[in-house]
This record gives structure tokens, C-alpha cells and sequence, in this order.
């Protein structure tokens, strides 16, 4: 499927360049328009620290799962291609391939995107700006960003998934959720801010997505995660004992396997769907 470009600096579309010089170029299977700049709500070390955990942390693999089944659920018949935006090291993009989509990812941190394009070679992958991107207006059926707005400007970010996606084309999103349980692990992890659901729907509509469902995650959890927080243990809960972590993995993944298919009221994780209105 042939990707349409467009320059992020003047917005013409590059076939093969624009009248500012930019082209796209692809160097170890990874795009690029000009030299992103390192995007500044992400450091780098913490871009690394989640590829290197991502295989093994509690929270990830299930979580995966319940995405996956979220996009197999909302996804329309007809849809083929899916862009997620902030896809860091790429461990959702071969589960794209896996759902018969077409997938490109796009992450601003370079160590990571080049992880994506040895993790995930069927997908196209690209590095840039996610609130500038390179790509020209209306040309995707599914868009996904998962634990990124949190660490961007909100509305510039939502108006370029908008701008790249179909009319009628489906978002599916998430954040960490209910900002009563701010504490140090967001100041740890970059976070802007957490998110309560009518803050996320009022963004969505700003920037022209219609939401039109949301759930939880680490529902089951919940109780054991606010006991840590307010025992202010988050160390433990950033990197608890093995022996805890795949229990708290099991619950995890047990959750998704028995309620994916719910709405639950609450949990860490806020996931929520919207259609390109
Ligand atoms: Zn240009």
C-alpha cells in the first residue's frame, strides 16, 4: 500500500519533493523527512527503558491483548491500512499485520523507531515529529496511539491524527486515567497529565473525533495499585520482585482473557474509541 507524503515544514505534498527541498528518504528501513528533532515530553532513557522491559513488565503483554482485541472488534470490514503514532519500539505492529491491516508506525525517538524496523520488518515505520507528520491529509482507515498523549501537547497531536485519517475512519486510544492518582511514577514517566473521561471526550471533540466508547484496564489491579501508590511504593510497582510481577501479570492477563469484551468502571489504563466525525 503506497504511502502519501507531505512536508511537515511548508505542507506541500512531496511527489518526489516539494519546492523547500525535503524528500523522503529510507535509511535501514527507516523513513524520514529531513532530521526530526528528539521530541521533548519523551527522554530518551525512558524511551530505552521501555523497549528493554516491554517483553517481560506486568503491565504490557496483556495490555497488548486487550488492544488487539479492541482494534479486532472496531475495526469496519473494509479498512486496510492503520497508522499508530508514538508505536515506540513497534511490539503492536506485527499484531496489525496479524488482523490483515497494513501498518505504519511513526515514533520521534530514533533509538526506538529503529528497534521497530527490525521488530516489526512487514510494517513501515517513520521517524518524525508526531504533531507534525510527514504524511499528506485523509489517507488512513484506523489510527492508534497508546500512552502518548499524556506526553505531547494534546490538541496538535489529536488534529494531526485527524487530518491523516479518513472521514469515518476509527481512533482507538490510551491514557493513564483518573488524575486523583497523579503521583511520583507520572513525574517518573513524563506524564503531563492523567486523564478523567470527560477531559479526553472534550479533547476528541475539539480536534473533530466523535468518541464513541471507552473501558478499563488493570481493573482487576486497581485495588493493589492504589495501595501502592498510597504507600507511595511505586518502585515496587515499577519493578516488583519476579515472582510478584507474573502474578500480577496473571491477573492481568486473566482480566482480559474473561472482560475484554466489557466496559469496566474503572482501572489504571483509560482506553478510548472515537470515528474521524
Ligand atoms: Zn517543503
Amino acid at each position: 500500500m503506497s504511502l502519501h507524503w507531505r512536508c511537515p515544514d511548508c505542507g506541500e505534498a512531496l511527489t518526489p519533493s516539494c519546492s523547500c527541498g525535503s524528500a523522503p528518504v529510507c535509511e535501514a528501513h527507516v523513513w524520514r523527512v529531513g532530521v526530526p528533532a528528539a521530541p521533548t515530553g519523551f527522554p530518551q532513557e525512558r524511551a530505552d527503558h521501555l523497549a528493554d522491559i516491554e517483553h517481560s513488565h506486568f503491565w504490557f503483554a496483556p495490555r497488548a491483548r486487550l488492544l488487539t482485541d479492541l482494534i479486532q472488534r472496531l475495526r469496519r470490514p473494509e479498512d486496510q491500512h492503520i497508522l499508530e503514532l508514538g508505536c515506540g519500539s513497534g511490539q503492536m505492529l506485527h499484531r496489525y499485520t496479524e488482523l490483515g491491516l497494513t501498518s505504519t508506525g511513526v515514533d520521534g525517538t530514533r533509538s526506538s523507531i529503529e528497534r521497530a524496523a527490525l521488530e516489526a520488518p512487514e510494517a513501515t515505520v517513520i521517524h518524525a515529529n508526531v504533531e507534525a507528520l510527514p504524511l499528506s491529509s485523509e489517507q488512513f482507515d484506523f489510527v492508534a496511539a497508546f500512552d502518548v498523549l499524556e506526553h505531547v501537547e494534546p490538541l496538535p497531536f489529536l488534529n494531526e491524527a485527524r487530518r491523516v485519517a479518513r472521514t469515518g475512519a476509527r481512533l482507538l486510544i490510551s491514557v493513564p486515567a483518573s488524575q486523583w492518582l497523579w503521583g511520583p511514577l507520572d513525574e517518573a514517566a513524563g506524564h503531563r497529565c492523567r486523564y478523567d473521561r470527560p477531559q479526553l471526550e472534550a479533547e476528541l471533540r475539539q480536534s473533530g473525533w466523535k468518541p464513541l466508547g471507552h473501558t478499563r484496564y488493570q481493573f482487576l489491579l486497581f485495588p493493589v495499585i492504589l495501595a501502592s501508590r498510597l504507600m507511595r511504593a511505586s518502585k515496587a510497582e515499577r519493578h516488583p520482585p519476579k515472582r510478584v510481577g507474573t502474578l500480577l501479570g496473571a491477573v492481568n492477563a486473566a482480566e482480559v482473557r474473561l472482560l475484554s469484551g466489557r466496559r469496566l468502571p474503572w482501572g489504571s489504563s483509560l482506553m478510548m474509541w472515537a470515528e474521524a466525525a
